[in-house]
């Protein structure tokens, strides 16, 4: 028998993943078939509110389905949480739906797991790989990253439509990309020094080829999907980004494992300066640094640099809110990428502050002398 501390390859996912134009009418009627009976408690952006209360309360009476909403206050903090399940226990909730952003989705799923809920996400973005994953990235109420709650099952059903995506602003598209193109890098580098996915497990060849299959899908039909969300309109190679940053990005990240990268964005959140970067935009310039520190061959540095000035993805340090950087915010920044449990400890070599400080810095040379 093997040691009982031998790792395991783990690879998980949501019960049921369906996406496409207008998917949101299909919503009472897919849960009624997963079982997600009883009253349903939507936590809800306050713009998917707007968009889609009438669609909701239309298909849940068709239904049978008792509904409440809830307006989403727009932080995944503590303290909205504990308001979210404060709300559930009230209105007597058996199912909670998140509607909107990843920070809303997240709360949806921390209140569902406090309360033993299932839980269904309906991202209104594209702009995360977070939807389709059994974790919640939990922040402070002034919006400082403070720390990653894992849940021990993915979400039973998520439901993404695609006409909602193709409306909102294309930031959050490409956010998403930035966020969806990291996936196959860190999951390279994790499976090079077999160090543990977001489950706790060694990656499975199929979350490598997820993640791989991730990066040639943006590559292949980045540029195109962004004309689609420019023209509003849902087009086949919008639908194929939409899955690659919603479906790749979540299986491969999370069954794939995480390296620097999104330590780094882990570090940037400590710099105000970056607060009015999201998420997946700051994952992009954190993949650059994880290339520059890795060492990894000019060319393939180039062609990332190239594609994220190409979709707009950034790629200095102004870029992420900081042209003005001094070195104790700089410091701060690599400390907290370093510190005790950070995916930067999945790199083969030891990841010290003043490596990912100089990585940092040269990072975004290339990236300024790149325009
Ligand atoms: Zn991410």
């Amino acid at each position: 028998m093997t040691s009982p501390t031998s790792t395991l390859n783990i690879f998980g996912s949501p019960s049921r993943y369906m996406q496409g134009a207008g998917a949101t009418r299909s919503l009472a009627r897919e849960m009624g078939r997963l079982g997600l009976d009883g009253p349903v408690l939507i936590l809800a952006s306050p713009r998917m509110r707007d968009l889609l209360e009438a669609v909701w309360t239309d298909i849940f009476e068709a239904a049978g389905q008792v509904v409440m909403v809830r307006t989403f206050g727009g932080e995944c903090s503590g303290s909205e949480i504990e308001a979210g399940i404060a709300a559930a226990r009230a209105f007597g909730a058996a199912v909670i739906v998140g509607s909107g952003g990843g920070k809303c989705l997240d709360t949806g799923r921390a209140v569902a797991s406090e309360l033993g809920l299932p839980v269904v996400n309906c991202p209104s973005i594209a702009s995360s790989d977070a939807p389709c994953s059994a974790l919640s990235v939990v922040y402070t109420d002034a919006g400082i990253f403070d720390h990653l709650q894992y849940y021990p099952k993915n979400p039973e059903l998520v439901l993404v439509d695609t006409e909602l995506v193709a409306k909102a602003p294309v930031r959050f598209l490409v956010s998403g990309m930035g966020d969806a193109l990291a996936t196959w890098f860190e999951a390279r580098t994790v499976a090079q020094t077999r160090s543990t996915n977001e489950l706790k497990g060694t990656p499975t060849l199929t979350a490598g080829a997820i993640a791989r299959l991730c990066h040639d899908v943006l590559i292949a039909d980045g540029l195109a999907a962004i004309q689609a969300v420019g023209a509003k309109v849902v087009s086949p190679a919008l639908e194929r980004v939409v899955e690659a940053n919603t479906l790749m990005s979540g299986l491969g990240f999370e069954s794939g494992g995480l390296a620097l990268a999104h330590s780094v964005h882990n570090g940037l959140t400590a710099a105000p300066g970056t607060h009015s970067s999201l998420h997946g935009e700051k994952v992009a310039f954190g993949l650059l640094v994880q290339l520059v520190v890795e060492g990894q061959p000019t060319e393939e540095i180039d062609r990332v640099i190239a594609f994220c000035q190409s979709v707009g993805l950034p790629t200095t340090l102004e870029d992420v809110g900081l042209a003005d950087l001094d070195d104790a915010t700089l410091a701060a920044i690599a400390e907290r990428t370093v510190a005790e449990g950070e995916s930067s400890h999945h790199e083969p070599f030891e990841v010290t502050a003043s490596l990912v400080s100089d990585g940092i810095l040269a990072a975004d040379a290339l990236g300024r002398a790149a325009f």
